[in-house]
């Protein structure tokens, strides 16, 4: 079974954010992105998101440097190859340095494809074993512990939800003893981004007292090594999030024991076959798994269910609910997770079907390639 890449079309997109919100270059009121939609000579066609952003705000990328190395490097270097797997074309692009979104959303389609000729899902193909995922709502930094509270309440009334509440230096301490007096048992984990340094150990360490589900990214966006410092006597598991981008930092992490948990997150590792072999090795080390999101249509989230259903990926996601951020979608049948449960889907290749009318509603353009 082999496919040869012959065409694709770049669409952008733009859609309103339910509530947007404020970073320090501005306020992000849309989602601006873009889909690959990749063909094969056979007419099998494949689709991928790239997770991006019109400005870096989160990812080092952007549309327009996904637009380039897709438009100029990434498909000249695949176009008229015959592969035998998706591996292949990722490794067939890991001869080009990082730009992890831009091939995370080409391996998506490559998947897709691959899923569609062999007639099954993608995450079985993958080797997922789960068939229902789990996930869980996110509380961004609010002005009052009350705020968050608040939409705590909303979250725990729709079921029994995983929450994670972000924090940083200012925003800790009374927000999580808000959550947790109200709240004693429920899974609660926190995301600092990266906002503390080491000189905060004590200060991390006092958050035992809260039986943390864990901490996110305490500590620098790049680091390994002084959350390796951080980890011995902290009380509460330590994630990696931010400082995951290439196989070889999951190595360090688990030769060192910097972590307890790894969140992957599809887009920033490059794609579905750069995260089965991330949790391959995080499986070896005994690092537990969790996929983590960024919010798109159901195309960026397909794989991102589909890599869920990994063995290893034993936490709950974040990345079915983005119908709750975005106000539309642009396939027929959207993920959602009304009770925080989905089904993995039964369809071949990643299970969803474009809608082209809705696609166009909100396409801003489009480039042949
Ligand atoms: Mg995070």
């Amino acid at each position: 079974m082999k496919f040869t890449i012959d065409a694709m079309t770049l669409h952008f997109y733009s859609i309103p954010i339910r509530t947007p919100f404020r970073i320090s270059a501005g306020v992000i009121s849309h989602k601006n992105a873009l889909l690959v939609e990749m063909r094969t000579k056979d007419g099998v066609i494949g689709w991928g998101e790239a997770s991006v952003d019109a400005v870096p705000y989160y990812a080092h990328e952007t549309v327009g440097t996904v637009t380039d190395l897709i438009k100029n490097t990434l498909f000249p270097l695949l176009r008229g190859r015959e592969f035998a797997h998706p591996d292949e074309v990722t490794d067939c692009m890991d001869s080009y340095r990082g730009n992890h979104f831009a091939k995370a959303a080409i391996d998506a389609a490559a998947w897709d494809i691959y899923g569609k000729m062999a007639g099954e899902p993608v995450w079985k193909l993958l080797g997922g074993t789960r068939e229902r995922i789990e996930s869980g709502p996110t509380v961004g930094i609010k002005d009052s512990p009350e705020a968050a509270l608040a939409e705590v309440d909303e979250y725990m009334a729709r079921g029994d939800a995983r929450i994670k509440l972000k924090v940083a230096p200012g925003f800790d301490n009374r927000y999580i003893e808000t959550i947790r007096e109200k709240y004693p048992d429920i899974r609660l984990m926190v995301d600092a981004n990266s906002a503390y340094t080491i000189e905060d150990a004590e200060h991390l360490r006092s958050w035992k007292r809260f039986k943390l589900l864990m901490m996110e990214q305490p500590l620098a966006e790049t680091d390994i090594y002084f959350h390796s410092k951080l980890r011995p006597g902290l009380g509460t598991p330590i994630c990696l999030d931010e400082s995951m981008h290439y196989l070889h930092d999951a190595r360090c992490c688990g030769e060192m024991g910097a972590a307890d948990i790894i969140n992957i997150k599809v887009c920033r590792v490059g794609g579905l076959t750069q995260t089965r072999r991330m949790h391959d090795i995080c499986q070896k080390y005994g690092i537990a798994n969790w996929i983590g999101g960024r919010f798109g249509f159901s195309v960026a989230v397909a794989p991102r269910i589909a890599a869920a259903t990994l063995p290893n990926c034993t936490l709950p996601t974040d990345c079915v609910l983005d119908l709750d951020y975005m106000i539309d979608d642009i396939v027929e049948e959207p993920f959602t997770a009304p009770d925080y449960w989905t089904n993995a889907p039964t369809a071949p290749g990643l299970g969803f079907t474009v809608d082209r009318a809705k696609l166009k509603k909100y396409t801003v353009g489009t480039m042949v390639l």
